[in-house]
């Protein structure tokens, strides 16, 4: 039987596993948190389900502070607060843990998600382990009745893990989306990164076009998810109707895209993305007998002396974006390589964070993402109970700074550092 040993906590001095700066980077590598449901994922918690007959199963993701179901069967899709959840416990052991019966196991018959709903007594979990060692959540099968596993079961249930696996690196190598037929992420970096070489090499132009639909939650949320794929779909299509041979179009991540332009000045690029931000407002789409629109933010930057790599140039875009949302959306930002901008630059990043109340009360864990020198973006289960100041520590970078909130929704705060 693979169980864990009766500690829970790691050695004393040992970093815990679950906040690895590596596993975390590796999480965000990936890309997949907060994206819709994908049939691969849904099949394989149904599998689970069925092969076993246990009454859920779920596909997790763990960032630094919530589990996040991919996929779930027999139970809702959901983020969990990561510090009582039996996942967490598996990730931290880093190996399949199996409970038989939780009311008789002391580790955690006093455990809240077994005392309280869901009233847990059977847990088999196995560690979604990529290639580079490191988990990135978990694959497990749950029931309110205590039941057996055998050490066969466990390797049935393993075998499912690494088929989640298999498609989660499946879905990072594919060089195009499939959607939109843009470039991957990393394909899209491995292709810049030449093209942006090449420029600084012959001193030619280039630029960058980062853009973001507006508000497409809630077109999600109101005509369901194959209507936003639809969107996203078009929105490509309208794309590749702008491009040269030469650009380079991808999908950064969910509804986010950038388009490379070689040969082409800070002007020149900032008039393509405003024909381009006019032609995706000027698409319609009939959902359900409505008629609807969508528009985008978008910043644009070029290379300058402060910007000769691809990532600077991305995150120089990012912030000329970010500043095209709060300044009301649907418009094009030119960015600027001077110095505010500069000081406004934002890494994407996923770090552990601990909001700190300096003994004024439970410290509550974030995923930091973004960070720069003046300022960062965090993510919890809830930000009603936290203040509009507090201390941010990132203990991976040795920060403990001073933070004032700019902005919150109920699971974002925007800070300065003060
Ligand atoms: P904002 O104007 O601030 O960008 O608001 P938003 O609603 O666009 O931003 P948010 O990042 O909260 O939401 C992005 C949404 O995009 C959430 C997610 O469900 C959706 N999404 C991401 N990838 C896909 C996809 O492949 N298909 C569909 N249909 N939706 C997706
Ligand atoms: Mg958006
Ligand atoms: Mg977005």
């Amino acid at each position: 039987m693979a169980s864990a040993s009766a500690d829970l906590t790691p050695a004393s001095g040992e970093i815990d596993p679950v906040f690895d700066p590596r596993r975390l980077e590796t999480v965000a590598c990936l890309d997949m948190l907060d994206t819709p449901p994908e049939a691969s994922f849904d099949r394989i918690a149904g599998l689970v389900c069925r092969v076993f007959g246990v009454e859920a199963a779920m596909v997790s993701l763990i960032d630094a502070h919530r589990q996040w179901h991919k996929a779930a069967q027999g139970t809702e899709r959901l983020s969990v607060p990561l510090s009582d959840t039996f996942c967490r416990k598996t990730l931290m052991f880093d190996r399949p843990l199996v409970v038989e019966d939780a009311t008789r196991d002391p580790r955690f018959a006093s455990n809240p998600h077994v005392t309280g709903a869901p009233h847990l007594r059977f847990y088999a979990g196995v560690p979604l382990k990529m290639e580079n060692g490191f988990a990135v959540g978990t694959l497990c099968a749950i029931d309110s009745r205590p039941r057996r596993f055998s050490e066969e079961d466990l390797q049935t249930l393993s075998d499912f893990a690494d088929l989640a696996v298999d498609y989660m690196e499946l879905r990072e190598q594919a060089m195009t989306d499939t959607l939109t037929g843009a470039f991957s992420r990393r394909a899209f970096r491995e292709e810049a990164r030449r093209a942006v070489a090449l420029a600084v090499r012959h001193s030619q132009n280039l630029s960058v076009i980062c853009f973001d639909l507006d508000h497409f939650k809630s077109v999600n949320d109101t005509y369901g998810h194959p209507a936003g794929d639809e969107v996203l779909s078009r929105v490509g299509e309208t794309v590749r109707t702008h491009m040269r041979e030469s650009d380079l179009f991808a999908r950064l991540g969910g509804e986010e895209f950038a388009v490379l332009l070689p040969q082409t000045a800070l002007k020149g690029a900032a008039d393509v993305a405003e024909k381009l931000r006019k032609d995706i407002s000027n698409l319609r789409f009939d959902f359900g007998g409505h008629t609807i629109g969508v528009t985008c933010s978008m910043g644009v930057a070029g290379l300058e002396p402060g910007t000769r790599d691809i990532e600077t140039l991305l995150t120089c875009a990012d912030t000329a974006l970010y500043q095209a949302k709060s300044d009301g959306r649907d418009r094009v930002v030119v960015g600027n390589g001077g110095e505010a901008a500069t000081k406004a630059l934002r890494r994407r990043v996923l770090k552990a964070g601990k909001i700190d109340f300096q003994g004024d009360g439970a410290p509550i864990a974030c995923s930091v993402r973004t960070l720069g020198p003046a300022g960062a973006g965090l993510n919890m289960i809830s930000t009603t109970d936290v203040p509009d100041r507090f201390q941010l520590v990132i203990r991976s970078d040795g920060l403990d700074a001073r933070c004032r909130v700019t902005s919150r929704t109920p699971t974002h705060l925007e800070v300065d550092f003060k």
